[in-house]
């Protein structure tokens, strides 16, 4: 039933409430899964209580997989990967649900502080596509960790609590922004421009200025004596976090919009929100999984970082991480051999799930009204991906495209299909090109979203709902279609 209503239309009141629930939960993990660690954190959470047992300690017990049996394996806790083993054998292949876990945003540098002219601020660089001008004079929170020289680990969650303090980069006045306003808008905010403003009190050092001239203070309390503002955010951060200034070399800090996860418009039928891409498929991909009941092919649901970046790294889906674990999988079920996993992995079926353009009336003119994607109606599959002539595209097979229509429509699951705008206005990627070179069967596929990537992603709570459900008949239905 490829987008032929609403979905508000077609809802029974029981479902409506369903809805209501899953997307409960999604603005539970939209609020504690701000970063890929958080968001991992948090995906462990429900795993555990689902059942999932962590694949290393089986591994380490020597202990052996059935099926029925879930386990879950991490890397360095940003790339997770759950698998719930099937009654068919496994080497006939296995259905796995893809999304990611990380987040356009901004990364603070490793030698971040610095004071000017009585203020304190955080140097940063950008991650993933974003246009800069959308990130000042907006509250911010600081998300992350540093890892001491001990190795010891430190959590920093600030800007999100009612009383915490936020953060903010700053603009410039409209009286005084003549020049500016004339700059187009990639540069009218510049990389470099995008300081976060994190403090304006100078620190009391006690004594007066000629007792430290007079060469009673230390060095390096003489050089924290010209920058007294600095020098007063880092006591703070000793005091709380126990940190040194050098302690930023050894740490990976995310400056995120603060704020909770919000139902929009009159009807509360839509959520706005820091991070639904792709938060939004990986949250129904892992509730699919979790709400699976022992499956005939082996389901499998992959939850990465780095793709806002291109993959790669030990924790992007360009690593061996999905491959290792899943021999280690193998090797618990009695099929310890390379072949065997070659065999699994070319079996295997995946829907590469990653936010899609919603149509969004204001900018038609980058649409193609009849390949588009619209908020509330449904799954979305693009067939391939690509810019320029399709360039850098996965391009999923009709068979397999034809067997997702059949097991959709079979459960009443809706769907639509779309290209990401018109041709040659842009284009994008995800990470379906890096699992189809195993040979496995993989198609994009999404949720809408209006102005993906900004501090503030829209979405609607029907394709919330009929995404998680997609997500399952795909897990309970899919079979391999070469008939094997
Ligand atoms: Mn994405
Ligand atoms: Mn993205």
């Amino acid at each position: 039933m490829a987008r032929e209503k609403s979905l508000w239309e077609i809802y029974t009141e029981q479902q409506l409430q369903e809805m209501e629930a899953v997307n409960a939960r999604y603005r539970e993990l939209l609020d504690r899964g701000k970063t890929e660690r958080e968001c991992a954190k948090v995906s462990i959470e429900m795993a555990q209580a689902a059942g999932y047992r962590p694949l290393d300690e089986l591994v380490k017990a020597g202990s052996s997989l059935c099926p029925g049996d879930k386990v879950y394996a991490q890397y360095n806790g940003k790339t997770l990967v759950l698998y719930h083993i099937g009654t068919e054998p496994i080497e006939n292949g296995m259905n796995i649900l893809g999304a990611h876990i990380d987040s356009p945003r901004i990364d603070v540098k490793q030698n971040p502080l610095y004071e000017s002219t009585g203020l304190a601020y955080l140097d940063t660089h950008y991650y993933g596509g974003i246009k800069k001008y959308q990130w000042v004079t907006i509250p911010l929170a600081i998300h992350g960790v540093v890892i001491k020289k001990d190795g010891s680990r430190v959590d920093i969650c600030l800007g999100e609590n009612e009383d915490d303090p936020v953060f903010a980069i700053t603009d410039l006045l409209i009286h005084l922004a003549q020049k500016q306003m004339t700059k187009d808008a990639a540069k009218v905010i510049e990389g470099e421009g995008l300081d976060v403003l994190v403090g304006s009190v100078p620190r009391d050092f006690g004594g007066s200025a000629e007792e430290e001239s007079a060469g009673d203070a230390a060095d390096s309390e003489k050089k924290l004596r010209k920058t007294p503002v600095k020098a007063n955010i880092l006591q703070l951060l000793k005091e709380r976090y126990g940190i040194e200034e050098e302690d930023f070399l050894s740490a990976e800090l995310e400056v995120v919009p603060a704020g909770r996860a919000r139902e929009l418009g009159f009807d509360r039928s839509m959520i706005l929100s820091y991070g639904q891409d792709d938060r939004i498929c990986a949250f129904t991909s892992l509730m699919a999984m979790l709400e699976t009941d022992t499956p005939k092919r082996t389901a499998c649901c992959l939850l990465v970082d780095k793709e806002e970046v291109g993959s790669q790294g030990a924790s992007g889906m360009q690593s061996r991480f999905f491959e290792n674990m899943t021999a280690e999988v193998l090797a618990l079920m009695g099929y310890p051999s390379a072949l065997s996993l070659r065999r699994t992995l070319q079996n295997s079926s995946m829907l590469s799930s990653d936010v899609s353009a919603g149509f969004d009336p204001l900018y038609a003119d980058v649409f193609e009204t009849k390949n588009a994607a619209y908020l509330g109606k449904g799954v979305v599959f693009n067939k391939f991906t690509g810019a320029r002539g399709k360039s850098g595209s996965s391009d999923a097979n009709p068979e397999f495209m034809a067997a997702i229509r059949r097991i959709l429509d079979e459960n009443e699951v809706q769907f639509q299909t779309a290209e990401l705008g018109k041709v040659d206005v842009g284009g994008g990627g995800t990470i379906a090109w890096i699992m189809a070179n195993y040979g496995m069967e993989v198609i994009d596929c999404g949720l809408a979203v209006l102005c993906m990537h900004a501090p503030m992603e829209i979405s609607s709570k029907a394709d919330v709902y009929e995404g998680f459900r997609a997500y399952k008949v795909f897990l309970e239905h899919m079979t391999n279609i070469y008939g094997l």
